[in-house]
């Protein structure tokens, strides 16, 4: 992949961006930055998460208008509000819901937005945050408590996923979970898990630095699937009872089994990271009904935003190890995103001061 800077100088009257525009090809682009429609407000974003998605995005395996401004996990300062906006003013710190929904299929009319018929995501079919300066409509701008770093804002969407998959899993407190996947979006699951009182709360991931991060965000116990006798370990942890919440944070047929596996019966087993399309299961009918599994999706963030934020205060979130880029360096952020050490990766619009520091 290349990034090719066409930006020479920023003049007044444009903003930085970057944006795709076919796979394997993202380009810092100037932009010409318009006027606010009444409803809008423009942000400065200041920490834009880098997620498993904008990957597939430049690699072409997950579709993108072209050319869009990447990047959905956002977190900025208002610079300006249109006419009639309400309730949010310049300086506020906020976070952005991500989405523009029809409001008129079926789906959209039994309040069901996230399963709307013409769903656009900011960052993927509208221009998302990767820029100096966002336009965004004001009722998808949540403003932040004071004193929020901008990148802990900048979680509040993949969090807001996580409520929702949590919601859908509804767990019941006293109970053993199992989280397979401890990368941010497992890893907040394991926040979640152990606030909801789940006991025990156990990770699998084979990464060592990513077991240490689950049991820094509330895991009871962490182990490394591919070690042979894990399942064993795990079970052992819930007096062999099983486990009746497990989590695929991963999102492929072979958690799936191994999950379906360790539930307990009656488990219920939410499949939450997203898998490859043409990736199949093989799942015995008989084994879900007689063992009385339930085995459900979670997708994205309905009415989950404002209570991610929330949240946000109440996680461990700060110790997730972030690491920050600038615009002009999202390959080398993809790059740490895919096998770095860092936690979880953003880009810094404004540069890395901005994007750790609270908004005064
Ligand atoms: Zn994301
Ligand atoms: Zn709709």
């Amino acid at each position: 992949m290349t990034v090719s800077d066409t930006v020479s100088t920023t003049g007044r009257g444009s903003t930085t961006a970057v944006r795709f525009h076919g796979p394997g090809d993202v380009r810092l682009d100037r932009v010409p930055a318009r006027d606010l429609l009444p409803d809008e407000v423009a942000l400065a974003p200041l920490a834009v998460g880098v997620c498993g998605t904008d990957g597939h995005i430049v690699a072409g395996s997950f579709p993108a208008a072209r050319p869009v401004v990447l990047g959905h996990e956002v977190c900025g300062r208002v610079t300006e509000v249109g006419a009639d906006v309400d309730g949010l003013d310049v300086g506020d710190l906020v976070t952005v819901e991500p989405h523009r929904y029809c409001t008129a299929c079926a789906y959209c009319r039994l309040g069901q937005e996230h399963l709307c018929d013409h769903r656009r995501g900011y960052g993927v079919r509208l221009d998302g945050g990767m820029t100096r300066r966002q336009i965004v409509p004001a009722r998808i701008a949540y403003r932040l408590p004071a004193g929020t770093l901008p990148w802990i804002g900048a979680l509040t969407e993949p969090l807001a996923c996580c409520v929702h998959g949590m919601d859908r899993l509804a767990p019941v407190s006293g109970l053993p979970a199992l989280v397979y996947g401890a990368g941010p979006a497992g890893a907040m699951m394991v926040a979640l898990a152990r606030s909801a009182g789940c006991a025990p709360v156990v990770a699998m991931d084979p990464r060592a630095d990513r077991r240490r991060l689950a049991l820094a965000m509330g895991a009871h116990a962490a182990f490394d699937p591919t070690d042979p006798g894990t399942q064993a370990a795990a079970r052992a942890l819930t007096g062999g009872f099983g486990f009746p919440y497990v989590v695929d944070a991963v999102g492929s047929s072979r958690i799936l089994r191994d999950a379906m596996a360790m539930a307990s019966r009656g488990g219920r087993i939410l499949v939450f990271g997203v898998a490859h399309p043409e990736d199949e299961a093989g799942i015995r009918p008989n084994e879900i009904f007689s063992r009385e599994l339930t085995i459900i999706g979670a997708l994205i963030n309905p009415y989950t935003h404002q209570r991610a934020v929330g949240l946000l205060s109440a996680l461990p979130l700060e110790r997730l190890t972030p690491a920050f880029f600038g615009l002009d360096e999202l390959p080398a952020a993809l790059a740490e995103q895919r096998s770095g050490t860092a936690d979880k990766v953003f880009l810094a619009p404004y540069g890395r001061q901005a994007a750790t520091s609270a908004v005064g």
